[in-house]
């Protein structure tokens, strides 16, 4: 059938064919543009008409892994809640986690598996399931070693399912899979947790007891927004401002720009960009020369502070010696205090030091394992079930050199979208012209999927089975339930059962080491270690699905242990930028609260949202400080071109006084060429301008490392806004007044 735009005289003939969902045959079709109606006639057979059954899951629209119950009535999912007894978010969600059903009823999703005969045609064949998986087969038989890959989101790829990969690639005598993501790379996951293996030798996030905590550092934590644990965060602030009687919290916030979390914040310091350490340093240096902390831990840490140079530090970070001294003042002066090493100094080059230089300064304060300080997240007690490990920046790299020289035959991408999420000097999309056959298991046709041969479209979260280790879960271990809380809508089919299947096809040791008759069963053989003593595998079963996952009754922190590392004096390490002149300004590139990674981009909610420091919508605008725009000659609304060494783009410039006049910043989230008619051809991707550089110690992208220079185009386009710039419109055409 090829596709028309809907009008409203196509939408009449379709409500008049109510019960029949538009078929695909044997033609190739654009799937952009086909609507389909979902009729009441098919109302599963266990539905009452009229009663409400509510579901507990998990939410899949971020890696943070919060319990959601599903209403669900007359089989529709209709509302999305916070799941009141799960450990993590209480009750509590976020924007992105109520728009989820718009993932479940998107229109632009896939209905059945589809092959291109030509990849990057947008030409779709639909095919059956069993056709797909006897060309995949045949690909897989008799595989070199190493020649077969899996690419999955952390969050989105269930855990059961990357276990599940792991077996089938251990198996075929693959790489292992890799779990990879932008949102977790600008969370800074993986160097958050290689400083944790060095700093307290246990290989966990960090965890901030921001409820119980009297005053709160963020060196450029987004806590409030998108970082680790949001709603989590978010419910911890909110009971650390006004929660307990007569007390009520402070938060300083450290970052080149505002951002949410800095304008709830009692102060906003706007230091300079990559500088996060050396404030630190310069905190904690004057906490022990003034003897402001316990004085016995003064003593054994002073040797951390012999190489800090206060006027150094002031002048590197931007921020005057007195102010510094107030600071630390303020800081070291209430009972519990915590200092969170958080996402924007993640993505500097000198990430591990200042993280060090950070977590110092609850050791100097005694703040590590108290009440209102630093914790790491606590993992289950039971081996299998550590968190999936999330794949670092270098091999992604190392993945794509390999597809390039061709030692790739297959690849399997689950939940990621490599081609919009890594910089485009990686180069990921020609890499993947070598795969001779490259699988995609997307419910929508991504940049990365519209690159494939077949996409065998998986269910949404939301009629799927699975579980998230939670990480980082807050004040205990938290395994998060995944089940379905509709029959699936289409034609699509489980991963899980995509590759069991397969095995079962390829037979031999392929077959023998995935031996579970479906998904389900492989499942619940996995969970069945959670169960406690006395409780039968089918009464653990229900309980899972009721409460909506496993965690102990009480809490359960990790207490770090400092390691030898701190045995050594810390030191400065400058930040290292990639792209332009010394006069060339610092990108920020940070993820939108409403579309994340871009992840978000085909949910009209999300994109109708406004953002909640600009108002701004449905683009992608650049924020410059007025002072600089004028020396640029730009103002609101202009277009200008952002240029690196690695890429261009363009957007709309939004004039904020709020972000230094060294620094420009952009939203993540935009940019896509696909993805459905909500998000293709919208924006830019800010993704592109940046430097591949590497944070060596974790091997992380050093996300924030590169410089852009700014060039007006004499274009200008009005910036979708919720707040008005009428007046900045009027003096712009009239002039200063007199
Ligand atoms: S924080 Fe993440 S997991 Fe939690 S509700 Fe929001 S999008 Fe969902």
């Amino acid at each position: 059938m090829k596709s028309k735009p809907i009008t409203r005289r196509n939408f009449l003939k379709l409500s008049a064919a109510a019960g029949a969902v538009a078929v695909v045959s044997g033609c190739t079709v654009n799937l952009q543009q086909t609507e389909y109606l979902e009729s009441y006639v098919r109302s599963p057979e266990d539905a009452l008409p009229g009663e409400d059954t509510w579901y507990a899951t998990t939410c899949r629209q971020c890696p943070a892994g919060c319990g959601i119950l599903v209403r669900v009535s007359d089989g529709r999912a209709r509302k999305i809640e916070g799941n009141p007894i799960h450990p993590l978010n209480r009750g509590r969600l976020c924007a992105r986690g109520h728009a989820g059903l718009q993932v479940l009823y998107n229109p632009d999703r896939l209905r059945s598996p589809v092959r291109q005969a030509q990849r990057g045609s947008a030409q779709f064949e639909p095919l059956y399931w069993e056709e797909a998986l006897q060309q995949v087969a045949e690909h897989l038989a008799s595989p070199r070693p190493e020649s077969v890959a899996f690419v999955g989101g952390y969050g989105t790829t269930p855990d059961h399912l990357y276990w599940l990969a792991r077996h089938f690639l251990q198996a075929l005598g693959g790489l292992p899979p890799l779990l990879f993501d932008l949102y977790n790379v600008v969370d800074g996951r993986t160097v958050l947790a290689q400083t944790s293996v060095d700093l307290f030798g246990v290989e966990a996030l960090p965890v901030f007891d921001v409820a119980e905590a009297d005053v709160v550092f963020s060196f450029g934590a987004h806590f409030l927004e998108t970082w680790l644990s949001p709603v989590a965060y978010s419910r911890a602030y909110g009971w650390m401002r006004r929660g307990r009687a007569g007390k009520r919290g402070v938060l300083v916030h450290f970052e080149p720009r505002m951002s949410m979390t800095a304008a709830n914040a009692d102060e906003w310091v706007p230091i300079r960009p990559g500088s996060e350490g050396w404030v630190a340093l310069a905190l904690g240096k004057i906490i022990v020369e003034e003897n402001l902390g316990p004085a016995d831990l003064a003593r054994r840490y002073a040797h951390l502070y012999e190489k800090v140079d206060l006027a150094e530090a002031a002048h590197v970070s931007d921020v005057p010696v007195e102010k510094l001294r107030t600071l630390a003042r303020a800081f070291a002066d209430a009972h519990h205090q915590v200092a969170i090493p958080g996402g924007t100094m993640a993505g500097h080059t000198n990430a591990p030091q200042a993280i060090a230089a950070v977590h110092a300064l609850n050791l100097v304060m005694g703040q590590v394992g108290q009440a209102g300080g630093a914790f790491l997240a606590p993992s289950p007690p039971f081996a299998d079930f550590a968190p999936s490990p999330v794949a670092s920046f270098t091999q992604m790299q190392d993945l794509v050199e390999r597809m390039a020289a061709g030692q790739i035959k297959v690849l399997f991408i689950h939940g990621s979208n490599p081609v919009l999420e890594l910089p485009a000097a990686v180069r990921f999309a020609e890499a993947l012209e070598q795969v001779p056959l490259v699988v995609s298991f997307s419910s929508f046709v991504d940049e990365t999927a519209l690159l494939a041969d077949l996409i065998l479209p998986d269910h949404t979260y939301l009629e799927g089975w699975g579980y998230q280790v939670v990480a980082p879960a807050m004040d205990r271990p938290v395994v998060s339930a995944q089940q379905p809380v509709v029959r699936p809508l289409y034609d699509t089919r489980a991963t899980a059962d995509v590759l069991l299947a397969l095995a079962q096809q390829l037979g031999g040791e392929v077959a023998q080491a995935l031996p579970w008759p479906n998904e389900v069963a492989f499942l619940k053989e996995k969970v069945a270690e959670l169960r406690g003593l006395g409780v039968s595998a089918e009464g653990f079963w229900t309980a899972w699905r009721q409460r909506g996952g496993w965690w102990p009754e009480g809490e359960a922190r990790e207490v770090p242990e400092p390691s030898a590392a701190w045995n050594q004096p810390l030191e400065g390490v400058l930040p290292d930028f990639s792209g332009g002149s010394e006069e060339a300004l610092y990108l920020l590139p940070y993820l939108s609260t409403a579309l994340s990674d871009g992840r978000g981009a085909n949910q009209p909610w999300l994109q109708e949202m406004p953002d909640p420091m600009t108002t701004a919508a449905w683009n992608t605008w650049v924020e410059i400080n007025p002072e600089t725009a004028a020396e640029l000659g730009v103002g609101d609304d202009d277009i200008v071109r952002v240029i690196s060494p690695y890429g261009e783009i363009e957007a709309i410039v939004y004039l904020y006084p709020a972000i230094r006049p060294d620094t420009v910043a952009i939203p993540i989230g935009q940019g896509h060429l696909q993805y459905g008619r909500y998000a293709a051809g919208r924006g830019s991707n800010p993704v592109d301008l940046l430097a591949p550089r590497v944070e060596v110690r974790s091997g992380g992208l050093a996300w924030a490392a590169t410089r852009v220079t700014i060039i007006p185009t004499g274009r200008r386009r009005r910036l979708a806004r919720l707040e008005s710039n009428i007046g900045v419109e009027y003096a712009r055409e009239v002039g200063p007044p007199g």
